[in-house]
């Protein structure tokens, strides 16, 4: 934006000058549709599955009730549909949280492998009921992060649920822990799924950006999951990052503080 003001100075009729005050409103622009985006995604995404559950609702109050097989498949689908919105108001408070700096981060000492393994284990019995293997490669001989062990937990849980959610059958997960040379510890979470295609890798980690949004909401994700990775990994000056080849599978690499042996204890 350009303002030009023509300077008269007192008294006289004669313009002297002209000041050209120069605004780059491009950044205020950008950020101002993004909130009118994020207000009008949500808005979307919370009516969704209160559209479903009114329609299934009516549908058992126009006589589906007293078929007792379609009652049980009408009551399951609209109670998964209030789950999915449960999950979506605890994902946007959570990231309302993060934004306004109001999540406590409790950060000490973390043993790496035991973190790992932990994950490995949450999502053993999903991955067996998909044909997935899961395993976990430690290539470093540091013990601790320095890291709020819930939060972290939330990343890894997201991280690998899209995994497990992004591979077919036969698939393989490897969750990789490496040392970086500036010191900091780079966990990455490798498949062999769908991948992403290009176009799509710059947008990945906006809020409710989906490269196929029924897909997405198949598998009940809000499309939130890595905006919350990033916000917690930025938490804990960390980077988060995203490698990805159609088809062929995806990466998502973060880092973490290395925990320096005094803070142990
Ligand atoms: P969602 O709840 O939709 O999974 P996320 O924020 O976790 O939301 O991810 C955003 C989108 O990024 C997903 O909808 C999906 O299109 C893509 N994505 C994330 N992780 C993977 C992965 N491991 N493989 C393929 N696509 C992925």
């Amino acid at each position: 934006k350009i303002t030009f003001t023509p300077i008269k100075p007192h008294g006289q009729k004669e313009m002297v000058g002209v000041i050209a005050i120069l605004q780059d409103v491009t950044e205020e622009e950008k950020l101002d549709r993004q909130r009118k985006d994020f207000v009008a995604n949500v808005s979307h995404e919370l009516r969704t599955p209160l559209t479903t559950i009114k329609s299934y609702l009516e549908a058992l109050e126009d006589g589906a009730i007293h078929d007792p097989d379609l009652s049980v498949r009408f009551l399951k689908v609209a109670r998964q549909e209030a789950d999915r919105m449960t999950r979506l108001i605890n994902d946007l408070l959570h990231l309302s949280r993060l934004d306004a700096k109001q999540a406590r981060f409790h950060k000490k000492a973390i043993h790496l492998r035991e973190m790992l393994e932990d994950v490995v284990d949450r999502f053993s019995v999903q991955c067996k009921q998909k044909d997935i293997s899961i395993s976990l490669q430690i290539l470093t001989s540091l013990t601790y992060v320095y890291a709020d062990r819930d939060k972290m937990d939330q990343v890894l849980d997201n991280l690998v649920s899209n995994a497990v959610k992004y591979t077919p059958e036969g698939g393989k997960i490897t969750i990789y822990a490496r040392r970086r040379l500036n010191g900091m510890v780079e966990i990455s979470i490798k498949d062999t799924g769908i991948g992403i295609p290009k176009k799509d890798l710059g947008r990945i980690f906006e809020r409710f950006y989906r490269v196929d949004k029924a897909r997405s909401r198949s598998m009940g994700g809000t499309g939130l999951g890595l905006a919350i990775a990033q916000e917690i990994v930025r938490a804990h000056e960390g980077e988060i990052w995203i490698d990805s080849e159609y088809q062929k599978g995806t990466t998502v690499s973060f880092t973490l503080p290395p925990c320096e042996p005094e803070v142990i204890g």
